[in-house]
């Protein structure tokens, strides 16, 4: 859902007093302090036709990506997860070979990152397959970093390459014969890799002001940061992390690279804030591309010089 879901969800919240110490609505995960450290909850779902395309998608990625977006929002926290509970909604012609093919992909990435599937629900579906997932995890009691404490100042960082899941999407739907650029690009949009190293590595440095992941693209996501935490920012166009197969792949199609860096969403790396000595605290590549400001603002820039941005692309005034 993407026009008044996020009405919708300030609708819900004015219904629940979230309970003294702990975070509820808003954020990557819930938060519930127990015995001296904060337990993390979140979950979210996949749906066919709507998330993922039976025809597109082999069952094996969808049971990866399925995993992979929940442990991402553990890593948003900078936190470890620590279990997984899976429920499935299975029309007749997916109860047999696809739903066991989407459990070995599921599994194969929860070895990967050593978390157990510890419970879940099976039914039947009518027509189209629902599959939501719970993720729980842990962190030091009161470490775990929100949306919510970005400072004015701060430098704007991502983990990684912005634009390849979008870019892999629109080779799927426009059906773009196999090369290995084309492959690579679908493997980054059906097999995202969560943070979850990094996640904890950021956490640890004790210097990051707010964390989030990037699933809905920096134009939409940063907007969460700045709301929750009364700020505005700068981004500058030109520092956008763009693969050289993203480059490549647009040049050869005339596509857009910015566009796809921040609207296309998907791509699962973590967006956050801190001094802009950070890189020099962690052992992965950070990539600067923008700054917190004080008016609550969300401002362009390309090359120095303030840009209008639509969906079109970015223009001077
Ligand atoms: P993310 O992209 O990190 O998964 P979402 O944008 O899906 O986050 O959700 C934003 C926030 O709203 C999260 O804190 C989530 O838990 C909460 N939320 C979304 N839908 C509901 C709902 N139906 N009931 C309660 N909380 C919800
Ligand atoms: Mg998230």
């Amino acid at each position: 859902m993407a026009k008044g879901e996020f009405s919708l969800i300030d609708f819900i919240s004015t219904h629940f007093k979230v309970p003294e110490g702990m975070v509820g609505i808003g954020d990557d995960c819930a938060i519930i302090p127990s015995y001296g450290e904060d337990t993390l909850v979140s979950t979210d779902m996949l749906l066919e036709g709507i998330h993922f395309l039976r025809t597109k998608a082999s069952p094996e990625d969808i049971g990866w990506k399925a995993a992979a977006v929940n442990l991402s929002d553990i890593a948003a926290m900078g936190g470890v997860p620590t279990a997984t509970f899976l429920s499935m909604a299975l029309p007749a012609d997916a109860q047999g070979e696809w739903a066991e093919r989407f459990i070995v992909g599921y599994a194969e990435i929860s070895r990967l990152y050593n978390v157990p599937l510890l419970g879940g629900d099976t039914t039947s579906s009518l027509r189209d397959i629902a599959i939501n997932v719970g993720v729980k995890g842990r962190c030091p009691q009161g470490k775990a970093i929100g949306r919510n404490g970005a400072k004015v100042g701060e430098t704007i960082f991502v983990t990684g390459p912005l634009g390849d899941s979008g870019a892999g999407l629109k080779a799927i739907l426009e059906q773009l014969p196999s090369t290995p650029l084309v492959d690579h690009l679908i493997g980054k949009h059906l097999r995202p890799t969560p943070r979850l190293a990094e996640g904890v590595a950021l956490r640890q440095t004790e210097r990051v002001g707010a964390m989030m992941d990037i699933s809905d693209g920096i134009a939409s996501d940063l907007r969460h940061i700045l709301r929750c935490s009364g700020v505005g920012a700068t981004i500058e166009l030109s520092s956008l992390p763009l693969s050289e197969e993203l480059r490549q792949m647009c040049t050869l199609h005339d596509w857009n690279p910015t566009d796809l860096a921040l609207t296309a969403g998907e791509d699962y790396e973590l967006l956050l804030t801190g001094p802009d000595n950070l890189p020099e605290l962690v052992e992965f590549p950070l990539h600067p591309i923008g700054t917190i400001t004080e008016d609550r603002e969300l401002c362009w820039m390309h090359n120095g010089r303030k840009v209008r941005y639509n969906k079109k692309g970015f223009s001077h005034f």
